[in-house]
């Protein structure tokens, strides 16, 4: 199978989907209802949220697995350093080589509890993603996939710094880099020309997040530092959510997908939150589409 470093350096562009680990048995079912779904989208990736600790750690290393062995699909697992010495990382590194899996996100993470608490690394662990960036490198023939913030990382002081540890991840040797939610296409395309500027050219892929219900949305953007437009959240509350939020949260989401698109972003990563509907619906109308067409040919 091509690597998905050369998937992505042969200028095709790339859809994916993501998925969490889930907690219960009804949450597992769902989940395997959509991922069965979305493979039959035969997307360029899936990938595998990291847990801020404890056993849903443990699920992420085995749902990855899973879909690395059961599908067809190719898992990304997301690893962060929250909490773990180098050489505990190096095991979840190994655990993943052992089971073919070659393709890693590679995170900070945030402080688990609170995540805008203050950063306190492992003591034999790291402060940045850039270190993990090198480890996973060091670690075997991985492709390496990193995180950007389109409206900047809440912690960072101003966009200098911004683009500057982001950089480093690039030079660390990141081949890609996936996005923070974001609902605003200006946001991502002003992200993309600053990197630009500053010497880096690895594909960024825009993450698309339906926003089909208001409260939710806007927790997950005040958790993530994502502004949440107040003419879409008042559109999705007027709604009372339900079927006509959900087409509320696809139009938007197609709308700037397909804006995104035609302004060259190499691919889209959809958060599914673990449903394939509204993503389903969202790539569905790209496809069908003229320009998200061409954008997102389908592989074979
Ligand atoms: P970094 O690149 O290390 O950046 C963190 C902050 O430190 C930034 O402000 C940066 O500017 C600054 N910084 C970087 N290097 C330096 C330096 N040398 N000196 C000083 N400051 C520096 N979290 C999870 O727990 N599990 C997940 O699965 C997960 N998946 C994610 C997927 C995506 C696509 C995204 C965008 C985020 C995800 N996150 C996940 C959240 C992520 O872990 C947090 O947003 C975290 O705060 C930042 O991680 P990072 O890898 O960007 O860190």
């Amino acid at each position: 199978m091509t690597g998905l470093r050369e998937l992505l350096a042969t200028g095709t562009s790339s859809f994916s989907f993501e998925f969490f680990p889930p907690r219960t048995e009804a949450g597992a079912a769902g989940l395997w209802q959509a991922i069965r779904r979305i493979e039959a989208f035969a997307p360029s990736f899936v990938s595998v949220t990291y847990g801020a600790g404890g056993s849903s750690r443990d699920a992420t290393v085995e749902l990855t697995k899973r879909i690395a062995t059961e599908t067809t699909l190719r898992p990304v697992a997301h690893l962060t350093a929250v909490a773990h010495s180098v050489a505990e990382l190096r095991h979840v590194i190994g655990q993943y080589a052992d089971a073919g899996v070659r393709d890693v996100l590679a995170l900070r993470g945030d402080p688990p509890g609170d995540p805008n608490a203050p950063w306190i690394p492992h003591p034999h662990g790291f402060s940045h993603a850039w270190e993990l960036v090198r480890l996973v490198r060091e670690s075997g023939a991985f492709s390496v996939g990193v995180a950007a913030f389109p409206e900047r990382h809440p912690r960072s002081a101003d966009w200098e710094s911004d683009v500057r540890h982001f950089v480093a991840k690039c030079r660390a040797g990141a081949d890609y880099a996936v996005t923070q939610m974001f609902f605003r296409a200006e946001d991502y395309l002003r992200l993309r020309d600053r990197v630009v500027a500053a010497g880096c050219d690895i594909p960024i892929i825009p993450a698309v997040m339906p926003a089909t219900d208001a409260r939710q949305i806007s927790r997950f953007a005040q958790l993530s530092g994502a502004t949440f437009p107040a003419a879409l959240a008042r559109q999705l509350e007027a709604s009372g959510g339900g079927p006509e939020g959900r087409r509320i949260g696809v139009d938007h989401a197609v709308a700037m997908a397909a804006r995104l698109l035609a302004e060259g972003a190499p691919g889209l990563h959809y958060i599914t939150l673990n449903r394939s509907t509204a993503t389903s619906e969202i790539h569905r109308a790209l496809l069908g589409s003229g320009l998200a067409e061409r954008a997102l040919a389908v592989r074979t």
